[in-house]
């Protein structure tokens, strides 16, 4: 049975709101996506029902809360392919997932040692990596991207040498959408005893992930761009890596005993999980995951692909829209940066906004390759599960006229209204 958006779409109720006098579409889900009622509920439940810390109470409140958020890494851990939830660790977001993986490796870096990166690493990696290397002497290096939007692979066999700690990559490129060969790249890192770091904020919410068969020795997401809440992401480690791992965070909850002049930490995951953590967020994120799980993620992934696709081809027929990334048929997710000749980026979201369609436009925290790319940024439409034909022939219509139309929008009140 092909995959039923519409179905899906009467969990979102936010998607039946109009903006600007026109339906909602939203085409910005590789910065956030939209949550479930499913997902959503929870927050009720949880408030209404079991409010209550967790982990440190004797009643049946903090019992049935510490229970449901325990749970939640189960689900995750599930969901992600890890071996338990002593592998699953709740963060805030990828953001910080990756901050506490630099830092708790950044106790065994010095001058000696490379850490190799990407061109195409979101600012969440690339700065964590740079500013880590400039503390510990470390030095980055970055695998180049090629003209097609790909990891220059020979070069990545170049750059990782027995001088390499870490080897860290995104799965999907926030920008081109390229598909990176994760498990490879693990594989390479630990031919030369390095650790393998893989940014999972674009794959985890758009294709099925198996860290154990990518064998990552970490991999991080966001919750909130896979139909979950903000305030709530994960990280997952291997277990005996974890057990060595400095904690990011000191306090309450991550102990074991402690004295005036000394402290044992928690079991995993708890360890890394210091003080009051987001037990709603957390809750929710697994209802997140289990919602994605009924979908199936290998649908969830072709329907995303499919609508990736026709927007490419439709984009590719017209000569003065220039995209990014692999091509037409080839593999690549749910999402496609453009430029349209002669409108600035901004300009065309804005256009856009004003007929109820939302995208993103800018270096979507990706400099250094826009850099590369020789565009000071691009705009980016991207698919969730609840997007449709319909969208990408919204999308395509303003794109078609935005031209003609950009210079009585630019001059109108309505512009002037938003911008002012
Ligand atoms: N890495 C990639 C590839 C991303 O796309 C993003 C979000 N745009 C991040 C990291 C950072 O995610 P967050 O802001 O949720 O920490």
């Amino acid at each position: 049975m092909s995959f039923d958006a519409e179905a899906v779409r009467s969990d979102f109720p936010v998607l039946d709101r109009r903006v600007n006098g026109h339906p909602l579409t939203y085409l910005d889900n590789a910065a956030t996506t939209h949550t479930p009622r499913q997902v959503y509920d929870v927050f009720e439940e949880f408030y209404a029902g079991y409010n209550a810390n967790v982990h440190r109470g004797i009643h049946e409140l903090s019992h049935e809360a510490s229970l449901a958020y325990e749970e939640a890494h189960d689900r995750v851990a599930d969901f992600l392919g890890a071996d338990g939830r002593e592998e699953v660790v709740f963060t805030k977001n990828t953001t910080e997932s990756i901050n506490l993986v630099a830092y708790g490796l950044s106790r065994n870096l010095g001058e000696a040692d490379e850490i190799v990166a990407t061109e195409m690493d979101h600012h969440a990696s690339l700065v964590t990596w740079q500013q880590i290397a400039k503390r510990t002497g470390a030095t980055v290096r970055h695998i180049p991207v090629t003209a097609d939007g790909h990891l220059d692979m020979d070069a990545a066999c170049d750059l990782v040498t027995d001088d390499t700690a870490v080897v860290s990559v995104p799965h999907v490129s926030n920008v081109l959408g390229t598909v990176n060969p994760v498990a490879d790249l693990a594989a390479l890192a630990h031919d030369h005893d390095a650790y393998a770091v893989v940014d999972g904020a674009q794959s985890a919410p758009t294709r099925p992930v198996d860290v154990g068969e990518i064998d990552a020795d970490f991999f991080a997401f966001s919750g909130h761009k896979l139909a979950g809440p903000t305030g709530i992401g994960g990280l997952y480690g291997k277990r005996e890596i974890l057990a060595e791992l400095d904690p990011f965070l000191f306090g309450g909850e991550m102990i074991r005993n402690v004295t005036l002049t000394d402290s044992t930490w928690n079991e995993l995951p708890w360890k890394f999980e210091a003080g009051t953590p987001p037990i709603a967020e957390g809750i929710a994120l697994g209802a997140a995951v289990d919602y994605l799980e009924e979908l199936g993620m290998d649908a969830v992934r072709d329907h995303e692909n499919e609508l990736a696709q026709y927007l490419l081809r439709e984009l590719a027929d017209r000569e003065f829209v220039r995209t990014y990334g692999p091509g037409v048929g080839e593999e690549r997710t749910g999402l496609v940066s453009f430029n349209v000749e002669g409108v600035h980026g901004h300009d065309l979201s804005s256009l856009l906004n004003d007929r109820g369609i939302a995208i993103r436009a800018g270096d979507h925290c990706t400099q250094p390759l826009h850099d590369r790319l020789d565009i000071p940024g691009s705009a980016r439409a991207s698919f969730y599960v609840y997007n449709t034909r319909a969208d990408v022939d919204r999308l395509l219509d303003v794109v078609d006229s935005a031209r003609d139309d950009l210079d009585a929008y630019l001059a109108s009140d309505r512009y002037h209204d938003l911008v002012s």
